[in-house]
Parts: structure tokens; sequence; C-alpha cells
């Protein structure tokens, strides 16, 4: 859990003298998988992760663009669940336009952190564990857990801010969206930066990424957006826009020529599920608004016998929804988020997926 006395503002001042700390103090070196980074370069390494049963080492792409001044320390991190590809293209366009001699701090982005699963195609790693639920991880623990330790040391250990990038699991969509602790006013003004069209207020998930860099204070953004296997235009233009907007507020990088998104802050959210197995015609869209009580969709038979309308139960906006027509009794159907107001309280049972 986060400690009542952390200021990350000390944090950031620690290796920031550019945004208010003693001149005196000179920053430590950045020294990643034993190179030391050089101020004003873009470096790019590859840190060795494990050999495989062909012999062939698996590495760790990385790429830190160590600005000139220094300041905050931003890691960027996709395919934590090797399926989820719109954050790798994401750091892939934040990356090749950020330029060291513009940069105040440091951006550290990792691509790919489930190296196993992203060539399988899977959430998972090859020992069926999901990584997200493996951090901190140990360096003798499974393969899951000795990635992540390998993660934490290398990556989040060196940071002051992290902003870790998903997408909804197989078979879902989700509108572009930012899950963090918005309970800690540092999170909730970063969240705010970044400008997603909802932010949601969620609790750390056992093992997840956002849980660990949590217990280190280190603000944690999880932008989620658009589906696995899928590149989607609007969900990777958004992540770019919530980068950038998220480093102006750090006062790391010249903010964005865009004018600034209307950012809506979810109270309750919940899940519509199957009443029963059968086909699944949704009617509604993501972002649509929703009345309580609107039908969303109908399941029904292959013959469309036995429809069972399928409705809403609070008034919202839809932020994810299943894909697949084929749905068995209990399936999650539609996610929906009812807008915060003063009378609405936030919602805290949402967990990282
Ligand atoms: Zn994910």
């Amino acid at each position: 859990m986060v400690d009542p006395t952390f200021d990350s503002r000390q944090r950031v001042e620690a290796v920031s003298p550019a945004i208010g700390a003693a001149e005196t103090a000179a920053p430590a070196p950045l020294i990643v998988g034993n190179e030391t980074i050089p101020r004003g370069r873009r470096v790019r390494l590859d840190l060795p992760v494990a050999r495989l049963p062909t012999g062939t080492m698996m590495s760790l792409p990385i790429t830190i663009i160590h600005g000139k001044k220094p300041g905050p320390r931003l890691w960027l991190s996709a395919a934590i669940h090797g399926d989820e590809l719109n954050g790798v293209d994401i750091i892939r366009r934040v990356v090749r336009e950020l330029k060291p001699h513009r940069l105040t701090g440091t951006v550290i982005a990792v691509p790919v952190v489930n190296v196993f699963g992203l060539i399988e195609q899977s959430r998972y790693l090859p020992d069926r564990r999901d990584l997200n639920r493996s951090f901190p991880g140990s360096a003798r623990g499974s393969m899951a857990g000795r990635l992540a330790a390998l993660f934490m040391r290398e990556v989040v250990s060196q940071c002051t801010h992290g902003i870790d990038l998903h997408t909804a699991a197989i078979h879902r969509i989700n509108l572009p969206q930012v899950r963090a602790n918005l309970q800690n006013p540092d999170t909730y003004a970063f969240a705010q930066a970044f400008g997603a069209p909802i932010m949601i207020n969620s609790s750390h998930r056992d093992g997840s990424l956002r849980q660990a860099a949590a217990k280190r204070q280190i603000p944690t953004l999880l932008y989620e957006a658009g589906e696995a296997l899928r590149f989607d235009a609007i969900a990777i233009q958004t992540g770019i826009d919530g980068i950038y907007r998220a480093m102006a507020h750090l006062g790391m990088y010249a903010p964005p020529a865009t004018s600034p998104p209307v950012t809506l802050e979810a109270g309750e959210t919940r899940w519509v599920r199957a009443s029963r197995g059968g086909i699944w015609h949704r009617s509604i869209d993501l972002g649509d608004e929703v009345k309580p009580r609107q039908p969303l969709g109908f399941i029904s038979d292959t013959f469309g016998d036995k429809p069972v309308q399928v409705r809403s139960p609070l008034a919202g906006i839809v932020i994810g929804h299943g894909q697949n027509p084929l749905v068995n009794q209990g399936d999650a159907l539609v996610h929906v988020a009812s807008i915060k107001t003063d009378d609405v309280p936030a919602s805290d049972d949402r967990q990282d997926s």
C-alpha cells in the first residue's frame, strides 16, 4: 500500500534539480544492464532474460532516452500480456519522436515486457503464469517471477513514474481508459493530465506491476485501450497524446499542440453478464451513453427463438464489451461505468486486467 508519508515531489526533486531541488546534489548516473547511460543520448539495450531450449538467448529490448537536463524518470511498458499490441505501437511512435536534447529527465521504454508471450501470441508465459500476477518477482523464482524481478530491478527501481499499456483481454474490447489509484493526489493529477476519455479508480490486484510500483511509492497509470492481437488507430493515438500530456505535466517535454480533452471520472462500474448461453446480439458500441434498463442487446438460440433482452443496470457509458457472439451463462457482455458526480462514490473494486 502507499506510504502515507510519501510525497512524489520529493522523488522528482531528488533526480531533478531543474524543477526545484538543491543545485548542489548531482544526480546519480543512470546504469541499466551494467551500462552507464550518457546524458543527451538515446541508447538501445538488450537485457539477457533466459536461454531457450534451442540455445537461443531471449532478451528484453529497452530504449532509454536520457535527457540532457536531469528530471523525472518515466518508464513506458507494454505487452506485459504478450497478446496486447496497441501499447507496442504507442511506444514505437513515442520513442521515435522524442528528442533527447528537448527532454528533461529520462524515458525508459520497454515495448515488449512479456517477450515469451508475444512470440506465442499469448497473454501468458510458457509456464502458463500471468506476468501481471507475478510482481515483484524473485531472481530465483518461476520463469514469470524472474522476468518480473528483472523488470523491477532494471526499470521500475530507476524510475519516479510509470505508465503501463494494456488492451482488453482476448475477445473483449475497451474504450481508451486510465486505471489508477485516484485516491493518491499525485497519481490523480498524473491520470488527469494523461487525459484519456475516462479514468477509473482502481485497487491494485495482487502481483500486478502497479501494486509493486505503489509499494515503492511510484505513481503509475495503467492505460487500457482496444483489444488483443489488433491495432486500433484511435486507441494508439489516444495513448500517444496521453503520454505526451503526462510528460508535459511532469515538466519533461513540451505539451502537444492538441487541445486538452475532457476526461470523465467513473463512479460505479459494472459488468453485465449473460443470464443464459446462446448467441449474443449487441446493439450498443463503445462510448455509447446508456440509461438504466436500456436494452444493450439480446441473447437467443441459433434460430432467434426465445430471445432474452439484456439491459443496463445503471446509467453511464459503455467502457468495454465482449466481441464473441457465442456466450455461456455468466460471460461478461458489456462493461458500463457511471460518471462520477458528487453524490456517486468512486468505485474501489476495479482491478487490473
Ligand atoms: Zn493486459
